[in-house]
């Protein structure tokens, strides 16, 4: 596993930029940035009319900051998280 310069962290994001930091805290709105139960860091892309009331949330990896361009996590990160979450169900 090769190990960038991420410090001691235990999967911290929003640390590169006070705008993603913003973005993830959601104090006066919903993020559309969150951190998933698997630890990979999700950015929403969109919604899906599902056969329910609710309209559903279209997410994917996001590997790269939208605002700064640091790169928040790799798709290696993403795959192993994922492999070791495999119920990553709601
Ligand atoms: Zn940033």
């Amino acid at each position: 596993m090769a190990e960038a310069k991420k410090a001691k962290s235990g999967g911290k994001f929003g640390s590169c930029c006070d705008e993603l930091k913003e973005a993830m805290a959601g104090e006066d709105f919903e993020p559309l940035v969150t951190e998933g139960r698997d630890g990979v860091l999700y950015l929403a892309v969109g919604l899906v009319d599902l056969e329910e009331d609710e309209p559903g949330m279209v997410d994917h990896p996001m590997y790269f900051c939208p605002f700064c361009g640091t790169r928040v996590q790799t798709a290696e990160d993403v795959q192993a998280k994922a492999a070791a979450n495999p119920d990553d169900d709601e």
